[in-house]
Parts: structure tokens; sequence; C-alpha cells
């Protein structure tokens, strides 16, 4: 009997180790995993040089406190700051974290501007930023917050790709818009680039700070280093997790050299943040996934992907009704209900998860082969046809 608190409706299979996009599980069955951890293994499992680089670090140094200077930290944050719009970057161990510090750098920013009131945050509703109390309330959605009150205030809400309804819940005390530039856990839902170039406009206008949540969609995912990248946008502070510590656990909340300054010392801290084991994996990370031929290769190998998933929907427009998403951060919407057919996935040793609006959410490693895409379309084909 599990002692485990039963928080999560866990699947009946455990795994003893994967190499790349696989996962051999105990009871000796290989499984094409396409869900990598939700898009946090970016390299894949045991990546040999993520492999070398925990290995060197842990004899070296694990951990010390952020009272004193770690190099490997300060390397990582340059590096970030060199290809990103970044100016400063404050590591956490978690999306949540960072989004909830990200809330944190926004409110303290127009207190220190004699503005106390210009506190509030706009999201979209039914976003995800995770499970703290304030990212629950962050995402408006009724089911996540059930049961946790009292609510946390601050916090207003606006239907995906309602423009009216942004507009008229923007007031004086809206401090910054909140949003992921691809919803992941709503849906795979893409945030067009142009609505993105709208967003900046009103925040500008308004001035009102524009947070990207990219904690799932950004270090690489979505084919670009950021997913807003293509737009032009330059959001002021943009949460990080997910995918930059390759499966180790990290966090960041990059910002901009306007709002950066309002974090001075005691205003928020970490103790694991960044500390020398997580940063000595995240550099090695950042380097793969920064680099540019690494980047237009995902374009290619996604491009391929969304071909052949087309297909397949045109194949059987009964079952799937549309294929979204972008990188490899990729969605195909069922007319039904989606448990059946991952289950089916899985039975035939491809891994996926959901997403709200009947989603398959499919998320490879960034570094898949061609090879693997084939396996996952056959599958993905033959569920169809079976389930017709
Ligand atoms: C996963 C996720 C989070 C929360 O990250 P955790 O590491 O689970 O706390 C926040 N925002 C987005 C967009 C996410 O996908």
């Amino acid at each position: 009997m599990s002692k485990l608190v039963k928080n999560y409706n866990r699947k009946k299979i455990s795994f003893k180790y994967g190499k790349g996009s696989f996962l051999y599980s105990r009871n000796g069955k290989k499984y094409l995993d396409f869900v990598q951890g939700i898009a946090v293994n970016s390299l894949g499992h045991a990546h040999p040089n993520l492999v070398k680089a925990i290995n060197n670090q842990s004899k070296k140094l694990w951990h010390v406190s952020n009272a004193f200077i770690i190099p490997e930290g300060e390397k990582l944050a340059k590096k970030i700051t060199q290809k990103t719009f970044a100016d400063y970057v404050m590591f956490q161990n978690s999306g949540a974290e960072a989004t909830e510090a990200a809330i944190k750098v926004a409110r303290r920013y127009f207190y220190l501007k004699g503005k106390p009131s210009k506190n509030r945050i706009l999201c979209i509703k039914n976003s995800f930023h995770g499970r703290t109390l304030a990212a629950i309330y962050a995402s408006g959605s009724k089911k996540m917050t059930e049961g946790f009150g009292p609510r946390i205030n601050g916090f207003d809400h606006f239907e995906f790709g309602n423009h009216q309804s942004l507009k008229k819940k923007i007031n004086k005390n809206t401090a910054a818009i909140m949003v992921e530039t691809i919803m992941g856990e709503g849906g795979i839902k893409v945030i067009p680039d142009w609505c993105l170039r709208e967003l900046r406009k009103i925040c500008d206008k308004k001035n009102i700070l524009l947070i990207l949540d990219e904690v799932q969609c950004g270090v690489g995912r979505s084919g670009d280093f950021f997913a807003f990248e293509k737009s032009k946008v330059k959001p002021d502070i943009v949460p990080i997790a997910k995918g930059i510590g390759g499966g180790f656990p990290i966090g960041a909340v990059l910002i901009n050299k306007k709002v950066a300054p309002c974090m001075t010392p005691g205003t928020h801290g970490s103790t694991f943040g960044g500390n020398p084991l997580a940063m000595a994996i995240g550099n090695v990370v950042m380097d793969i996934v920064s680099n540019k031929k690494f980047l237009k290769n995902i374009k290619n190998i996604s491009n391929y992907f969304f071909l052949r998933l087309n297909e397949i929907q045109k194949e059987y427009p009964k079952i799937i009704k549309n294929i979204r998403g972008k990188g490899l951060l990729i969605g195909i919407q069922l007319h039904t209900n989606q448990t059946k057919f991952i289950k089916k996935l899985m039975e035939n040793r491809l891994l996926t998860i959901r997403a709200a609006e009947n989603v398959v959410r499919i998320l490879p490693p960034l570094n898949v082969k061609k090879n693997e895409i084939n396996q996952a379309c056959r599958i993905i084909k033959k569920v169809c046809s079976e389930i017709k």
C-alpha cells in the first residue's frame, strides 16, 4: 500500500531507466517517451553531457548559500542575458516559484514607484501558472482553487482570445498582464504573434508590465529559444523552469533592466535556488539548447512531425479535430474525451499526456530523431484505426 498522498492519479507503471527518447519499465517493456517529464527532459533521458556535468560537479560542491558568490550561477545568468531579452536573472527551483517571484517583482516595481495600489495582475482564465497559493489564484481555475480559500486577492481574468474582455479588465491598478505565450495545460493554445504585439502596445500605453510565462513553452520547446521571439515583442519579466534543468529542478525569473533594480537585498530569496549543482547542469543545457543549429533542427523536425500528424488528421477527421501547437509542444485535439486514446497509445508503447479541451499533448525531447517521430506516427495511426 502506497504511503504517498493521493494528490495524483498515478498510472500503474514505473521505470527502471531511460535513454534518449526511450523509457524502460520495470517489467521489461520499452516505451517511446513523448512526455519527457512534461517538457522537462529537454535533451531526453541520461544525456551524456548532463551525466558528465552532474558527476563532475557532485565531486566538487553541491550547495552553498546564496550569501556567497556562486560562479556557476554567474556564468549561467551571463549566458541567458547574452542570448535573450533579459538583463538580469533570479534563480529558483520550480515553475511555480518562478511565476510567484514574477508577481512579486511586478508589485514591488510599482510600490517603489510610489504606486502601491497598482498591484493587480491580469491573467487568462483557466491558464496555468503553478500550484502555490498565488499561482492557483492567478490561474483562475475553479478546480485548482476549490477548498483553498481565503482567496488570494489581486488577480483579474479575461477569456483567451477575447480582446474586448481584456481591455475591459484593465484599470489604473493593473500592474502586469501575465500570460503563457503558449498555454500548455490549458490545451496547447498559441497566442498569435500579432496578439503579443498588441499586448505589448497596451502595456506600453497604460504603464503595465508584460509577464510572459515560458515555463513550459520556453527554452527551445517552440523551436525558438522563447516562444515570443518571432513576434519581436520584448517582455519585462519571463519566468522559466521545466526545460532549463534538463531533468534537474531549476527555475528562474528573467527580468529587464527597467524592472530588475526593484529587487534589493532581502526582498526575495530561495535557499536552494541557483545552487552549484543545479547551475552546473543548467549551463550544459543552455549551451546545447541556445545553439542556433540545434534550434533550427527543432524547427525542421517539428515541420516534419506536423506534416505527418496533419496527414493522419485528414485520414481520421472523425477522431482528430485538429493538430495544434508550435515546435515540439504539440496537441492532438480529439472530438471526444482523450483518456481512452492516451491509454491505447500507452498500450502501444507511446507515452503522451493530456491537456485541457480533449487534447493529447505530445512533448518529445528536443533532440528527437526522425525515425522516432515515424514510430510515434505509426502508433498514433494504428490507434486511430482501432478506436474508430
Ligand atoms: C508547469 C508550469 C508551471 C509550474 O511549474 P512547477 O515546476 O510545476 O511549479 C507554471 N507555468 C507553466 C506555464 C507551466 O507549464
